[in-house]
């Protein structure tokens, strides 16, 4: 799996890009922040919690990663306490986010390799967390941004692919492109913050489908690509 590229530094960003993010700043303070961003919250910053939170997310609605996460927190909260569990307790707990089964060997290996490896701890680079079992760089670049406090790394997932692209910042195939692209369009400063805000704008107004495109505050910034149908 691919850890680290050359990225070329934004040296203009575009003043439409800044636009739309200050936009973005305000109008997605007080929506409900994504269930990962709960966690890390309500955990303190737990970086072994937002770590297993993260990984339990993936194509799951956030009510169901919160629920699950808490059921999975009140029995174990570090990875030796993890490890004490079997695959089987941890699917019982986690269920029913999507891929339940996998996530469940993924929760336990995981904290195996945190212990054996790490000392119990999370690796705080990119290169070494993308080697735990189930670990991509959306995950990566998560844990880093919330638990580290990362400024170098933008979290890359469906919704900030779709918006990107739509928005036409971008012309991408996949939400490992689009993180390459955003380095080289996105001024370094929003590179922590385009995940929550453009989450929270997918969640509530540019859905996957039939995007709020008449009620959009950057509405007049965008390209509209690929979009079809509006509500
Ligand atoms: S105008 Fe439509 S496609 Fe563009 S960001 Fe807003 S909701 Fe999404």
């Amino acid at each position: 799996m691919a850890t680290r590229r050359s990225r070329p530094s934004p040296e203009r960003p575009a003043p439409v890009v800044d636009r739309v993010l200050q936009t973005l700043a305000q109008k997605t303070d007080g929506l409900e922040l994504p269930a990962v961003e709960k966690i890390s919250g309500s955990q303190r910053d737990d970086p072994f919690q937002i770590l297993i939170a993260t990984l339990l997310s993936a194509r799951t609605q956030d009510a169901t990663t919160l629920a699950a996460a808490t059921r999975l927190f009140a029995r174990a909260r570090t990875p030796q306490a993890m490890m004490r569990l079997s695959e089987q307790q941890i699917e019982q707990l986690i269920y029913p986010v999507s891929f339940y089964r996998n996530k469940a060997a993924f929760v336990r290996a995981t904290s195996r390799a945190l212990v054996a490896q790490h000392g119990g701890q999370v690796p705080r680079t990119l290169p070494e967390l993308v080697k735990l079992p189930g670990v991509g760089r959306k995950t990566a670049n998560l844990v880093l941004i919330l638990a580290f406090r990362g400024t170098e790394s933008i979290c890359v997932d469906i919704h900030v692919h779709r918006i990107a692209n739509r928005l036409g910042w971008v012309r991408t195939r996949t939400p490992e492109e689009t993180e390459q692209a955003l380095y080289a369009r996105v001024a370094k400063r929003w590179w922590p913050l385009i995940n929550r805000y453009l989450v929270a704008w997918g969640q509530n107004v540019c859905r996957p489908v039939y995007p709020r495109c008449d009620r959009c505050a950057i509405a007049a910034d965008c390209a509209r690509a690929g979009v079809r149908s509006r509500s």
